[in-house]
């Protein structure tokens, strides 16, 4: 019904007949759920370098690191993410930076303290296990593609939709 009545208007409104979907954000002002062409590609595009990567239940990367002797706090997300290409891990490498306002946040002093770092403004930490890059998103319940992996495909200046 409300589909239809979206529909309706848009046809309305239109002073030209359009055949492609138009290009729009959402009420976030996001242009995740838009579907038009331009980002249909891009969110193929960014799932494609998300599904490039192994996933890692983060038990065992914990049971690892006892293993060998070690405590590694794991962000709140129970899946790890290690990229397979080593050029992607280099350039995810490069956007490394100390994790801002850790101070007196416990999480976030005990995330550092195991060496997880920021990549760039993605809100998805990183850290080097065993020479394995790994990444770790300290949160649930919303879109990650949205808030982190396209913020992340950006970031690295990837242009595979185009
Ligand atoms: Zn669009």
């Amino acid at each position: 019904m409300t589909a239809n009545r979206t529909h309706h208007r848009r046809n309305t409104n239109s002073k030209t007949h359009v055949q492609e979907t138009p290009h729009g954000v959402d009420v976030f002002q996001s242009h995740w759920n838009c579907q038009c062409a331009r980002c249909a590609k891009k969110r193929a595009a960014v799932h494609r370098l998300v599904d490039s990567f192994s996933q890692i239940p983060a038990d065992w990367i914990r049971e690892l690191a006892e293993h060998q002797g070690e405590t590694l706090a794991i962000p709140m997300w129970g899946t790890v993410f290690a990229p397979h290409d080593g050029s992607d891990a280099a350039a995810i490498r490069r956007l490394c930076r100390p994790i801002a306002g850790a101070e007196g946040d416990a999480d976030m002093e005990s995330l550092t303290a195991s060496g997880w770092e920021a990549v760039a403004e993605t809100g998805i930490l990183a850290v080097t296990f065993d020479e394995v890059l790994l990444l770790g998103i300290h949160g649930a319940g919303y879109d990650f593609y949205a808030d982190h992996w396209e913020p992340l495909y950006n970031a690295l200046g990837y242009h595979w939709h185009r």
